[in-house]
């Protein structure tokens, strides 16, 4: 479902991404681990296009987004994101914050809309929530909220930029089990954790990346278990 070829990023003369290679096939979950400053954001961002990639493609359900002819807009749809702020509406109520984008951008109507909203508050397990505001949620009921809100848009493709590093330890788990559950109905995901234990258990795949580039990658067993590659070691000693 996602192509990316020789992937290059930039900001001035800081060279961010050096050249990646990824394919994600339908109903894959790969999780990307790595160092501070590694540009797993970037990655990420580059594949929704909030990044313009300085060189190289990358291609979404069929459809190359890098080309300049390409819709945007339409590509985007395909994608759902999901970031560490929750980024909801606080003036809106949940229904609301489910509803906006299906009834403008997919002109659907509100009660088309708020039925597909609350079938996707039922999945993340917040269906009594749909009344109240961001502001009277929990960090970890927000991020659900906001994962919903992405699923809201039919999305082919899930990506998360760590969903979970800015919540309270003991709202991580929750947020974590949506996100198992996706992965079990054959969502295709692309994840950037600090979790590494649910990378071992959820992730088809792991990927580590560091100075932009793919140091090591495989079953996750075999990447966080027994790491080929010193550096993928010295990372996963520091966070384990
Ligand atoms: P973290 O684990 O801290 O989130 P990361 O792996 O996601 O790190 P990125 O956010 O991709 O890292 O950043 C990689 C590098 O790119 C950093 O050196 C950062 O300063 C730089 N960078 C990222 N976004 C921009 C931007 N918009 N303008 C300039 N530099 C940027
Ligand atoms: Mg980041």
């Amino acid at each position: 479902v996602i192509s990316i070829r020789d992937l290059h990023k930039s900001f001035g003369s800081n060279e961010v991404l050096r050249g990646i290679d990824l394919d994600v096939v339908r109903g894959e979950v790969v999780c990307i681990i790595g160092p501070s400053g590694s540009g797993k954001s970037t990655l990420l961002r580059c594949v929704n296009l909030l990044e313009v990639p300085s060189g190289g493609t990358v291609t979404v359900d069929g459809t190359e987004i890098t080309d300049p002819d390409c819709e945007i807009d339409d590509a985007r749809r395909t994608m759902g994101m999901v970031f560490q702020q929750f980024n909801l509406f606080t003036n809106l109520d949940v229904l609301g914050n489910l509803t906006i984008a299906p009834r403008r951008v997919l002109r659907r109507n509100r009660a088309h809309a708020e039925e597909i909203a609350r079938a996707n508050l039922a999945r993340v397990g917040l269906s009594e929530k749909e009344s109240s505001f961001p502001g009277q949620l929990s960090g970890g009921q927000q991020q659900r909220v906001a994962i919903a809100r992405a699923l809201t848009m039919e999305p082919t493709v899930m990506l998360f930029d760590e969903p979970t590093s800015a919540l309270d330890p003991e709202l991580v788990g929750d947020v974590l089990d949506v996100m198992r559950s996706l992965a079990e109905e054959g969502m295709t995901m692309l994840v950037v954790t600090h979790e590494i234990q649910f990378a071992r258990e959820v992730a088809d795949r792991v990927l580590f990346i560091d100075g932009g580039v793919i140091v090591e990658q495989g079953r996750p067993e075999a990447v966080i278990t027994d790491p080929q590659q010193e550096r993928t070691r010295n990372f996963l000693a520091r966070v384990l």
